[in-house]
């Protein structure tokens, strides 16, 4: 494990400091200062100023719109953002530019690339995930969504769900059939859908803490065209496994800053309303700071690998349980520090669903609440922790596969 950053990291540090100096304001206190029902417009704002400066799609060559950084100088400039409580992207960058658009460089076309990688950078194009259908989720190769050719366009019938901010996208990344008679595997095709049109109807899914982020999308008769398929005809396998590495990449090399942030946030907590007083919760607090300890060197050993040239791979598989069980665990200790004030949700909320309340957020007994039901959905998403299970009792402890 190497814990020295290149010079040139440093070097995109100072770019990112000076340049979020300027723009935010001087008594900045982080999105959670923000009231959760102004945040939306706030964060499309930023998005622009982000996209204006440069600051979406690190790595991508400058020739696509991107800023053109190593890996390991992206990771600094995310940790800035993350320092400063801002996001580094967008609410649905995680798809457009984490998945899609890493995808689209490593798979896609040169028409792709040129036509699609600036439109996901200024925000013209936002894209959401149509993997999952109440049939396939784990077993993902079960997706029955039919695309079939009709001329020189692609026809989408079935249903997906799941589909996170797909209420916020223009575009979705589809896995259809397109091969019923072939292997299940063998006859997917990777295609990329316009979403405004008639046959594309996006139905909101609303959540245990009231919220509604994703979404189930049924289309019926939704056409795109011949050429919108990324590799060939029944290869999509390939594609959508080469996304997921994308989806379960980098960011767990930053995400030990947030939830360094929140379990500060919760140490507060116990200290303002005595809960620190007991033994039992000190001890509980003493462990979560283990946690996020380990997450943070598991951060600097993905960083290692990133700087000597090697994709996360399966040890991902790791740090993908250590995060979302440590954040269950956590949050049932936030519970327990509030006591029956964790059952009256006062106060600001999250504005996601998704990982710790926003930075800086006040410590109220909503925004405890929500995450806390949240934080069960960290152990289904990008791969329930069962199948993370699987791939690290395969892939790298060498077991038979179940
Ligand atoms: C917050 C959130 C956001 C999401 N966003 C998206 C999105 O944007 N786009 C999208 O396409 N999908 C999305 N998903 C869906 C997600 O990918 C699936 O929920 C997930 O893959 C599990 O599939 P499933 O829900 O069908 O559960 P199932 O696959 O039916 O699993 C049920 C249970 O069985 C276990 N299980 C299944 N197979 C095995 C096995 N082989 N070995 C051991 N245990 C097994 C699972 O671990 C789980 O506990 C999202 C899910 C959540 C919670």
């Amino acid at each position: 494990m190497d814990f020295d950053w290149p010079g040139s990291a440093e070097k995109a540090r100072a770019e990112v400091r000076a340049w979020l100096d300027a723009v935010l304001p001087a008594d900045w206190g982080g999105t959670g200062t923000i009231p959760t029902d102004e945040l939306g417009a706030w964060t499309l704002e930023w998005r622009t100023q982000l996209s204006d400066g440069g600051w979406i799609g690190l790595e991508w060559p400058v020739e696509y719109g991107g800023r053109g950084l190593t890996e390991i100088d992206a990771i600094a400039v995310m940790e800035e953002f993350a320092r400063a409580g801002v996001p580094s992207q967008g609410p649905n960058d995680a798809f457009s530019v984490g998945m899609l658009g890493n995808t689209l460089l490593a798979l896609g076309t040169e028409e792709q690339k040129q036509h699609f990688l600036p439109r996901i950078i200024s925000g013209e194009d936002v894209w959401c995930q149509g993997y999952s259908e109440p049939e396939a989720g784990s077993d993902l190769a079960g997706v029955k969504t039919r695309a079939v050719l009709d001329g020189d366009e692609w026809v989408l019938n079935g249903q997906k769900v799941w589909t996170s901010a797909g209420h916020l996208a223009n575009w979705i990344f589809v896995l259809c059939r397109t091969d019923p008679e072939a292997p299940k595997h063998r006859g997917i095709s990777f295609l990329l859908c316009p979403m405004d049109q008639p046959g594309v109807e996006v139905r909101p899914i609303e959540m245990l803490s009231g919220q509604s982020e994703f979404n189930e999308v049924f289309f019926t008769d939704a056409r795109t065209s011949r050429e919108h398929i990324v590799g060939q005809v029944n290869d999509g396998w390939r594609v959508a496994m080469a996304l997921l590495g994308y989806e379960r990449g980098k960011d767990a090399a930053v995400a030990s800053l947030a939830f360094r942030a929140e379990l500060d946030r919760l140490v507060a907590l116990a200290r303002d309303n005595g809960a620190i007083d007991d033994p039992l919760i000190r001890e509980r607090l003493v462990r979560a700071h283990e946690r996020v300890k380990i997450m943070r060197f598991m951060g600097y050993s993905q960083l290692t690998k990133f700087a000597n040239g090697h994709a996360p791979g399966a040890d991902a598989a790791i740090t993908k349980i250590w995060w979302s069980e440590h954040h269950t665990v956590l949050t049932e200790l936030a519970m327990d520090i509030l006591g029956p004030e964790g059952l009256v949700p006062e106060g600001r909320r999250p504005s996601s669903a998704f990982r710790t309340d926003d930075w800086g957020a006040p410590n109220s007994s909503a925004s405890w609440q929500s995450v806390f039901l949240n934080s069960r959905a960290g152990t289904i998403y990008a791969g329930t922790n069962e199948i993370q299970r699987n791939i690290i009792g395969e892939m790298i402890l060498g077991l038979p596969k179940g």
